[in-house]
């Protein structure tokens, strides 16, 4: 009987995983070079986790989250989100004494949604999460990483930039949003309706047609913002003027999750359709707090490699290719056995390279190193063995050059090392940057606290 793989969650076959790969090689050198270092969590945490962390009134933990008991223990779940996470992990170990830190995490995420094109029920996403600066350059920064990372992959993206306020403006308008919602019930549908009470702000996020004259006319939390996040705001703005981002200020932009305050940005791209958001982001300064951390203010953002995978194939942007340098072919016994040692050679010298061990047709030979992508062609037989003497022969055009088996290693280490591989980069920033006043805003929550 055969057995299909769970709906919405897919495989990745290995002629997509050089595009997956290469996402994941940028992303990390792009964040080493803005000071941000890799966390591993667990795929499992205890449900509570996200109850408290992402909000129970969240679509993700009210109707998404795949929650099992653990053999009549504890309630645990599949993480649905990245954040949470790596909040517990900064709490439980304490990291929070070092002072400000910069994460990041990549991999799997579980949401039980209606599966269509960008959005499935495991998906995985590349996030970073960065701790302890309340300062909106720190938020600048971040939001250029992001611009930087998609430069660098070639992806047009749009940056939509807003503020959702804090403890001391958020309140009074949600009152104010609700109340107008309410009179305009009839005229929005189910889910906004549903969400009136539960999480009123997420109700501006809806993209059903029929409810956007409503939204659009709906009050603007940035008309009532405090002077504390107006202040955030203006600086987040002038540091990415400053730093050349471009963005649109868009008053409707919230985030889905309950513990972001100030900053919310999400980079949109018209190649994807109705699930059009690429990477979402924003400030929770409460956050580390409700898990039970000292306060510690935090920005982060997730971006989701299923939809920036679907942005590069559409741009036509092929993965790095990645066939072998040299694929042997057997003109007979002899050479078989040529072929497997020499092989071995090139292996130990780090060269890529493959063979057939079934012999056979050199025709198919010749075929089969067209369809593993090789570079070269070479083929061996007692002849060569003899003479010492090989032709390597370019897979794509045919031509030919001769070579000395004794010197194929060298040659072939040689043009190798000139390809994409070697990008190692050490941890941590060469230099670190220190201003002597940076031209910070008026109101920050550490200045209200006289730490500064
Ligand atoms: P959306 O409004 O598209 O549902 P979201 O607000 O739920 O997004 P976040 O929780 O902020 O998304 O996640 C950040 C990013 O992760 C999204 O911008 C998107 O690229 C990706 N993402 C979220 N949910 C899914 C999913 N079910 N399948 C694939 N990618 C997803
Ligand atoms: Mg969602």
């Amino acid at each position: 009987m055969k057995i299909a793989g769970v709906k919405g969650m897919n495989d990745v076959l290995p002629a997509e995983v050089a595009r997956w790969q290469e996402m994941e090689r940028v992303a990390r050198e792009v964040f080493a070079l803005y000071g941000y270092r890799e966390v591993r969590t667990p795929v499992v945490e205890p449900a509570q986790l996200f109850a408290r962390g992402v909000g129970e009134a969240t679509d993700i933990v009210n109707k998404e989250m795949y929650v099992f008991e653990d053999k009549g223990e504890e309630l645990l779940a599949l993480r649905p989100e990245g954040t949470a996470g790596t909040v517990r992990a900064f709490i439980e170990h304490g990291a929070y004494v070092e002072g400000p830190q910069k994460w990041f995490y990549l991999g799997p995420m579980f949401r039980r949604e209606r599966p269509q094109k960008g959005r499935y029920r495991q998906f995985h996403q590349i996030g970073c999460e960065a701790f302890g600066i309340a300062e909106p350059f720190l938020d600048a920064e971040q939001i250029a990483l992001l611009a930087d990372y998609f430069a660098r992959l070639g992806v047009v993206a749009t940056l939509k930039l807003n503020s959702v306020g804090d403890a001391s403006c958020r309140p009074a308008y949600l009152a104010k949003l609700k109340a107008y919602l309410v009179g305009r019930k009839a005229e929005l549908c189910p889910d906004c309706n549903e969400r009136i009470e539960r999480n009123p702000l997420r109700v501006l996020d809806c993209k059903v047609e029929a409810c956007q004259p409503v939204l659009n006319a709906a009050p603007k939390l940035l008309e009532e913002l405090c002077d504390g996040c107006r202040a955030h705001l203006d600086q987040v703005k002038a540091g990415l003027d400053a730093l050349g981002v471009a963005y649109r200020v868009d008053g409707r932009l919230v985030r889905g999750l309950d513990y972001y305050v100030r900053t919310a940005y999400e980079f949109t791209s018209d190649a994807l359709g109705s699930q059009s958001a690429v990477a979402g982001g924003g400030r929770y300064d409460r956050l580390v707090e409700t898990l039970g951390g000292p306060p510690t203010p935090g920005i982060g953002f997730a971006l989701g490699e299923e939809r920036l995978a679907m942005i590069l194939e559409k741009a036509g942007r092929a993965p790095p290719a990645t066939g072998p340098a040299v694929f042997f072919v057997s003109a007979d016994a002899e050479g078989a056995m040529e072929a497997l040692r020499r092989a071995a050679e090139l292996r130990k010298a780090g060269v890529a390279c493959d063979l057939d061990p079934r012999g056979g047709k050199m025709k198919a030979q010749f075929k089969q190193a067209e369809r593993v992508g090789a570079r070269w062609a070479l083929v061996l037989g007692g002849e060569e063995v003899r003479s010492g003497q090989g032709k390597l022969k370019d897979v794509k055009t045919r031509e030919e050059k001769a070579v000395a088996l004794g010197e194929l290693v060298e040659l072939l280490r040689r043009s190798a090392s000139s390809g994409p591989a070697s990008t190692f980069r050490a941890p941590g920033p060469w230099v670190a940057i220190y201003s002597a006043r940076t031209s910070a805003p008026v109101d920050t929550p550490r200045r209200r606290e006289g730490k500064s």
